[in-house]
């Protein structure tokens, strides 16, 4: 039996990872449950799956999740420290499936202590690259890539090093407004910002995949993870999304992976991680299908992307900052305070004031740093839209 922690069990990644475990409950023994708000959900999912532990982010429900579980067996936990002590536990595989830059710190410490580390989280990477990358080294952790481009990559690469690639272009479907008139953006409402054209996923990526923050930080994500240079990796948007991801190697051989959006393809294949197995997703009907386009993302519909192009550029610390600003940026679109086209406008303007700030060039190399910077641009973003109102 391979022992599991889900890291974010009650978000969309984590509910699709307990579906395929749900599926072969004899192979795996699920150790950790973490959630955040939704209590009566954590609580099912680990009575279902007999969790040895539940944690909830949030302190002040302590008491509800206990009564929940009370009689199961299942240990509870609360808080931040506490998703921290549980990621600490020895397991085979983790799933880093919470939202936000929340969950750098369990990824970190599942990569330090050297375990298999099935990674969705891409603020991990955007946020504390080096940091994350380096730590696995050290330590002999495998980090599989969950995002779908990133486990699309690490398909078509098929076991072959980053230096015989001469590119890698990244897919993106555009998002809830690709055909909308670019006049109408600035007055989008969050309801029509959160639904996505083909994958349904959690509010805020959804979001995020309309303003192509989403595909801005999984470029960052893509040169962190295999080491790209940031003039290696183009983005086409593939209004189908059935290619994920295409690598281009130095012998002028194209590698594309192809498979329906559904996430349980990216989690399943780290599941099975090294074999193959059987997944229940959809198969492709090419004939049905009929086409496959592509088309060049429009710089002035999209800024996300040129901003992600100055984090790649800057280094440092200027993913956290990036992050962060992205994370504040998108709260106050969702509580209605900005308006959609706003967010660039704040990312920005948060990445030019904290470029005068003394280490923002410096190397993401300590937790410390990167927590400390993360705070900082955080702070910094929320000034900014408060000034502005
Ligand atoms: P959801 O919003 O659906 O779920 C997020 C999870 O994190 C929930 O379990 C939530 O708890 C928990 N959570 C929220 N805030 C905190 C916090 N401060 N501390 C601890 N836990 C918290 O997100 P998704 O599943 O969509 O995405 C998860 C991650 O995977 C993100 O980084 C995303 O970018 C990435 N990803 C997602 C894809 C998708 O298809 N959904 C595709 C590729 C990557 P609760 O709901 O109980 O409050
Ligand atoms: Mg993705």
């Amino acid at each position: 039996m391979r022992s599991i922690a889900i890291f974010g069990a009650t978000g969309s990644i984590g509910v699709n990872t307990l579906d395929l475990i749900g599926r072969a409950p004899q192979e795996y023994q699920v150790a950790v449950l973490t959630g955040g708000r939704n209590i009566a959900l954590l609580a099912e999912q680990a009575k279902t799956h007999r969790a040895a532990l539940a944690v909830t982010a949030d302190e002040s429900r302590y008491d509800e999740l206990k009564d929940l579980l009370s009689g199961t067996g299942t240990e509870v936990a609360a808080g931040a420290e506490a998703i921290r002590d549980a990621a600490q536990r020895p397991n085979d595989w983790t799933m880093s499936a919470i939202v936000g830059a929340a969950g750098l710190v369990p990824s970190l410490t599942t990569v330090a202590r050297g375990g298999a580390l099935a990674l969705a989280n891409k603020e991990s990477l955007v946020c504390a690259g080096p940091l994350l990358m380096k730590t696995a080294e050290s330590s002999g952790a495998e980090i599989l890539p969950v995002d779908s481009e990133h486990s699309a990559i690490f398909q078509c690469l098929g076991g072959h090093t980053s230096e015989t690639v001469e590119r890698v272009t990244i897919t993106a479907s555009g998002g809830a407004f690709r055909d909308w008139p670019m006049d109408k953006l600035a007055s989008a409402s969050v309801a029509e910002a959160s639904t996505h054209p083909n994958f349904a996923m959690g509010q805020r990526i959804t979001i995020d995949s309309a303003t192509m923050f989403n595909k801005a930080m999984e470029i960052i994500e893509a040169k962190e993870f295999f080491g790209f240079e940031a003039d290696q990796i183009d983005v086409v948007i593939q209004r189908e999304q059935i290619i994920h991801a295409l690598v281009t190697f130095n012998d002028g051989a194209m590698m594309a992976h192809l498979g329906a959006p559904d996430m349980r393809h990216a989690i399943g294949f780290a599941l099975h991680w090294p074999e193959r197995r059987f997944l229940p997703v959809e198969r492709v009907d090419l004939v049905k299908l009929g086409q496959l386009t592509f088309a060049a993302p429009d710089p002035a519909r999209y800024p996300a992307l040129a901003l992600a192009d100055e984090v790649m550029k800057t280094g440092g610390l200027s993913g956290a900052v990036f992050n962060a600003a992205k994370e504040i940026a998108l709260d106050h679109f969702i509580a209605g305070k900005i308006g959609f086209t706003d967010m660039a406008r704040v990312v920005a303007a948060t990445l030019s004031a904290c470029s005068r700030e003394s280490g923002y060039g410096t190397a993401a190399d300590s937790l410390e740093k990167v927590l400390q910077m993360n705070h900082f641009a955080r702070v910094t973003a929320t000034e900014l839209i408060a000034r502005h109102q």
